[in-house]
C-alpha cells in the first residue's frame, strides 16, 4: 500500500427531512448566493424548504444552471458574487449544480484575468469562498468531494479540477429528494457510482485489501438496491442506501494508498463534450471496451471482482477476468443503459482520432494507473466502442 495523507473536511447531514438543518449551518452574517438548476427544485418542494430554512439569511438566487455546468452562464453567476459582495454560497441540486458552484468557490478567489485558465492548468486551488450543499441527486459524490467538471459549450471542451479548498462546509443529504428524480437520472446515478469505484479499484493489485473490501462493498450495494430505487423511487431504504453508496463511492475514502485509473471519466468528458451525450451513459459506452483493451494489466482485478462481486466461480483467470467485463455491460443494459457510441450518434466516425488529437494538442500522453495510456491507445479504445 503506498503512504498516504487523507482528510475530508465535509460535514454530512443525512436523513429524512434534514434540509431544514441549513438554518444552523450558514453563518448568521453570512451574504449568500444561492444556486439551482433549471427549476427541478421548484415542483419537488425542495426550494420551499431551503427558502423556509433561510428565511432570515441575507440571500441571493441564481438558477438555471445546465445539467453540463457551462462557463459562460457561470461567469454571469460569478459578476453577481463581485456585484453582490457574496460571502457564502449554497449549492441547491445534483452534481451539475455542485461542480459549478465550486468552480464559483475557486473563481471568486482567483486573481487572473480568465478563470478558465484554472481548468486548463489543473490548478490546485487553496483558496475558495465557502460553500454548503443540499444534495438532491445521488451519482456523483460531488457532495462530498474537492472534483468539479465544467463545460464550455464555445470550444466543446469538459474539463476536471479539484483542490484541497474546494470541499463543500457541509452537505445535507436527504433521501426523500429522490421520489422526483426521474427514471434517467436515476439510471445515471447508479451508473455514475459503479464506474466511479471501477475507476478506483480496477487498477493491478496494490496491496490495498481493506480498499479492495469497500470498494466491491459499494458496488454489492449498488447491483442490489439500484434496480430498487430505479422500479420504486419511493422505497426508502434503497433510497437512503443508493444515497450514501454514490457519496462513499468518490469522497476520497477508497482511493487512499491505491492507484486510480480515471481514464475512462477522461474519454467520457470527451463524448459529453463532443455530442451532449448524459455523462454516465459515455461511461458505459467506454468502461467495457477500456477493460478489454487493457485486459493483461487489470485481469487479476478483473477476475477478483467477478468472484467477489458477481460470484463468477467457474474457470482460469483470464476465464472469470472475461465474465467480469461480461456483468459489468449487462449490468448497464439491465438498467436500461447502451453501451455502445453508434446507439447514441450516427456521426461517430472520426470521434477516436478526435478525442486521440485532443489529449495530444492537451500533452495528456500517458492516462491510467500507470501513465501509460497514450492517445493512440485512446484512439483504439474509443474505435472499440462505436
Ligand atoms: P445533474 O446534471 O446535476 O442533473 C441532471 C438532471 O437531473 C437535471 O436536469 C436536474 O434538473 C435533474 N434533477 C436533479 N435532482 C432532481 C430531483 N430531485 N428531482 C427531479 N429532477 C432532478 O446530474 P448529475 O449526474 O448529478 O451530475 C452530472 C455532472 O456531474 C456532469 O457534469 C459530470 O461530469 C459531473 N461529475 C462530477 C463529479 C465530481 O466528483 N465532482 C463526478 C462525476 C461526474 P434541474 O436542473 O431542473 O434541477
Ligand atoms: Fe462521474
Amino acid at each position: 500500500m503506498n503512504n498516504f495523507e487523507y482528510k475530508n473536511p465535509t460535514k454530512i447531514i443525512f436523513g429524512k427531512d434534514t434540509i431544514g438543518k441549513l438554518t444552523n449551518e450558514i453563518p448568521a452574517d453570512a451574504k449568500v448566493l444561492m444556486l439551482f438548476g433549471g427549476g427541478s427544485i421548484k415542483k419537488n418542494g425542495v426550494y420551499e424548504q431551503v427558502k423556509t430554512a433561510l428565511a432570515k439569511t441575507d440571500l441571493i438566487e441564481f438558477g438555471g444552471i445546465p445539467a453540463n455546468p457551462e462557463y459562460a452562464l457561470l461567469m454571469d453567476a460569478l459578476k453577481v458574487i463581485k456585484e453582490e459582495k457574496i460571502t457564502y454560497l449554497l449549492a441547491v441540486g445534483g452534481g451539475s449544480v455542485i461542480d459549478g458552484t465550486k468552480f464559483l468557490s475557486a473563481a471568486a478567489e482567483y486573481e487572473g484575468a480568465e478563470p478558465w485558465e484554472m481548468l486548463k492548468n489543473k490548478e490546485r486551488p487553496t483558496k475558495g469562498m465557502p460553500f454548503g450543499t443540499v444534495l438532491t441527486l445521488p451519482a456523483t459524490g460531488s457532495e462530498m468531494n474537492s472534483g468539479l467538471v465544467i463545460t464550455r459549450e464555445e470550444t466543446k471542451e469538459k474539463l476536471a479540477m479539484g483542490g484541497p479548498a474546494l470541499f463543500p462546509t457541509f452537505s445535507i443529504l436527504d433521501p426523500l429528494v429522490i421520489t422526483s428524480i426521474p427514471e434517467r437520472q436515476l439510471v445515471n446515478g447508479v451508473t455514475d457510482a459503479f464506474t466511479h469505484v471501477l475507476e478506483q479499484y480496477m487498477t493491478y493489485p496494490a496491496g490495498g485489501l481493506l480498499q479492495d473490501r469497500f470498494a466491491e462493498s459499494i458496488l454489492q450495494t449498488l447491483i442490489e438496491v439500484g434496480p430498487k430505487v430505479i422500479k420504486d423511487p419511493t422505497d426508502y431504504e434503497a433510497g437512503a442506501n443508493f444515497m450514501w453508496s454514490c457519496t462513499m463511492a468518490l469522497n476520497g475514502l477508497i482511493q487512499q494508498g491505491v492507484p486510480g485509473d480515471w481514464a475512462v471519466h477522461m474519454m467520457g468528458h470527451e463524448l459529453t463534450a463532443l455530442f451532449g451525450i448524459d455523462h454516465a451513459r459515455t461511461l458505459a459506452v467506454v468502461a467495457p471496451s477500456h477493460y478489454k483493451y487493457n485486459f493483461e494489466a487489470k485481469k487479476e482485478k478483473l477476475a477478483q471482482y467477478a468472484e467477489r462481486v458477481w460470484n463468477v466461480t467457474e474457470g482460469s483467470i483470464d476465464d472469470k477476468a472475461y465474465a467480469g467485463i461480461e456483468k459489468t455491460e449487462a449490468f448497464f443494459h439491465q438498467l436500461g443503459i447502451k453501451t455502445k457510441l453508434s446507439e447514441y450518434t450516427d456521426k461517430f466516425e472520426g470521434t477516436a482520432e478526435e478525442i486521440s488529437k485532443r489529449f495530444t494538442d492537451r500533452g495528456w500522453l500517458g492516462l491510467g494507473e500507470r501513465q501509460a495510456l497514450t492517445p493512440q491507445d485512446a484512439e483504439k479504445i474509443v474505435k472499440m466502442a462505436y
